[in-house]
C-alpha cells in the first residue's frame, strides 16, 4: 500500500522549537491521525523522537533518525454530568488556544495555565503547572500508542504517576509512547485559585474584586508577558530548572545563612525553594556568556541571544548547576529535555 504520509527530509528544527538553536532532523513526519501513526509503526522504521511544539526541548546535535511531530487535532465532549464536563482533546492541539477555547465555552479550571506554549499531548509529560494549578488537577485520562508494538493504551491519573513537573512519561515510560489524546474534567462552576502573590496583586491593581475565570486568564497572560521573554524575540524554553524540594533540616541551615531565602511548603518534612532565587543569589541573573545566559528579569530562564548552539546553552546550564551546588549545596535538576550527544 502507498504511504498516506509524507516524509520530510533534512528538516530545520530551529523553527520548530522555541530555543531556536540549529539542529536538523534527517526525516520528519507530521502525524495528523492515529491511523498514520499506526502505519509508520508497521513500517518498522525506528522512531527517534516525538516532537510537540518544541517548547521544552534543547537539541545539542542533529537527529539522524525519524522524528514524529504531533499534529493530531480534535475536541470532543464525552460526557456532561451536573457541572462536570469531560472533554477529549487531540494531542496536537495548541495548549494556549485550548485554554482560550474552554473559557469561550464557559468551561473552567484551566485559567491559571494560560499562555503556556506547546501541545496538549505534551502537557501530561511534565504535568505542566503554573500559578498553583497543575494539569493533574483537571486530568482524567490519556490515550497513547506504544511505539514498539502499535498497541493502544489508556492511562488514568494514577497510572501517570504525576508529581511536581513529573509523570511516568519523564521516568520509566520515557520515549515509549506517543500521546494521541488527553481527556480533562472541566467545570461549569468557577473555582478560582488565586494563591499566588503576583496574581492577587495584579487583580487588586486592576480593582477587580470579584474576578471571573477570564479575568484570571487575562491577568496570568499579562504577568507572563511582562516577566518572560517571548520565544519569538529571544529563544528560550521557559524555566530551565525545577524548583528544588529539600528537607526541612537542610532548609533551616540555609535560612540561618540567608535569612531572606523564600520557601513554600512541599509536603511533609520538605520545602520548595525557588530556583530563580538561588541562581540570582549565586550571581547569574542577567549574566551573558557568549550567545547565551540567564535572562535579565528571570534568572531561571536560559536564553539564546541569537546564535547560540544547543551545546553552548547546555554548557551554561552545567555552569549554573555547579555554581548553585557550590554556593548552597543544592542540586538543581533540569526541567528542559536536553536531546543529543554530550560534549
Ligand atoms: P516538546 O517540547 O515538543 O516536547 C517535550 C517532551 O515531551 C519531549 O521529551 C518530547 O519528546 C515529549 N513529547 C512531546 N509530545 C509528545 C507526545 N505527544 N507523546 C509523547 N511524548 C511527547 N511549563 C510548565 O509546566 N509551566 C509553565 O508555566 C511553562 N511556561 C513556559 C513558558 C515559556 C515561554 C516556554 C518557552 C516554556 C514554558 N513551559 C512551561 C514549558 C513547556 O511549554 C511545557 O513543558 C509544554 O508542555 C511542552 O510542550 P511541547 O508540545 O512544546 O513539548
Ligand atoms: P514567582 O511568582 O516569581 O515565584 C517564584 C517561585 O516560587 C515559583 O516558581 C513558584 O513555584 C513559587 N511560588 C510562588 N508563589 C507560590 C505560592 N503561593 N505557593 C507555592 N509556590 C509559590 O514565579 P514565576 O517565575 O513568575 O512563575 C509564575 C508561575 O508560572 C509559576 O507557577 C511557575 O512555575 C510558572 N512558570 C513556569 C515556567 C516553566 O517553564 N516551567 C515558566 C514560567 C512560569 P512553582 O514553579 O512550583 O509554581
Amino acid at each position: 500500500m502507498e504511504n498516506t504520509y509524507q516524509i520530510l527530509k533534512d528538516v530545520n528544527l530551529a523553527t520548530r522549537t522555541t530555543f531556536g538553536v540549529p539542529a536538523q532532523a534527517a526525516r520528519l513526519v507530521e502525524v495528523d491521525s492515529v491511523a498514520v501513526l499506526q502505519e509508520i509503526i508497521k513500517s518498522g522504521e525506528s522512531i527517534q523522537l516525538i516532537l510537540g511544539g518544541g517548547s521544552n526541548l534543547l537539541f545539542t546535535s542533529n537527529l539522524t533518525g525519524l522524528v514524529l511531530q504531533n499534529k493530531i487535532l480534535g475536541r470532543e465532549i464525552l460526557e456532561e454530568q451536573g457541572d462536570d464536563v469531560l472533554i477529549q482533546f487531540g494531542g496536537g492541539e495548541n495548549w494556549h488556544e485550548t485554554v482560550g477555547w474552554t473559557l469561550d465555552q464557559n468551561l473552567f479550571g484551566l485559567e491559571n495555565l494560560s499562555l503556556i506554549p506547546g501541545t496538549v499531548g505534551a502537557a501530561p509529560i511534565q504535568n505542566i503547572g503554573a500559578y498553583g494549578v497543575e494539569l493533574m488537577d483537571r486530568f482524567e485520562f490519556l490515550t497513547a500508542i506504544e511505539l514498539s508494538s502499535g498497541k493502544s493504551f489508556t492511562f488514568n491519573r494514577d497510572a501517570c504517576n504525576f508529581a511536581y513537573r513529573y509523570s511516568i512519561f519523564k521516568g520509566p515510560a520515557k520515549g515509549r509512547f506517543f500521546i494521541t489524546s488527553v481527556t480533562l474534567r472541566l467545570s461549569r462552576k468557577a473555582e478560582l485559585n488565586l494563591d499566588y502573590g503576583a496574581l492577587k496583586t495584579i487583580l487588586a491593581n486592576k480593582n477587580i474584586r470579584d474576578p471571573k475565570p477570564k479575568d484570571v486568564s487575562e491577568a496570568v497572560i499579562e504577568i507572563r508577558q511582562q516577566k518572560l521573554p517571548d520565544p519569538k524575540m529571544l529563544g528560550n524554553a521557559g524555566s530551565f530548572f525545577k524548583n528544588p524540594i529539600i528537607p526541612l533540616a537542610q532548609f533551616s541551615r540555609l535560612k540561618q545563612l540567608y535569612p531572606d531565602v523564600p520557601s513554600y511548603p512541599a509536603g511533609v518534612g520538605e520545602v520548595k525553594v525557588p530556583a530563580g532565587w538561588l541562581i540570582e543569589k549565586a550571581g547569574w541573573k542577567g549574566k551573558r556568556i557568549g550567545n547565551t545566559g540567564c535572562h535579565v528579569d528571570q534568572a531561571l530562564v536560559l536564553v539564546n541571544y541569537g546564535n547560540a548552539t544547543g551545546r553552548e546553552i547546555a554548557a551554561h546550564a552545567e555552569r549554573v548547576i555547579h555554581s548553585v551546588k557550590k554556593t548552597f549545596g543544592i542540586n538543581l535538576e533540569k526541567e528542559v529535555n536536553v536531546w543529543g550527544t554530550p560534549d
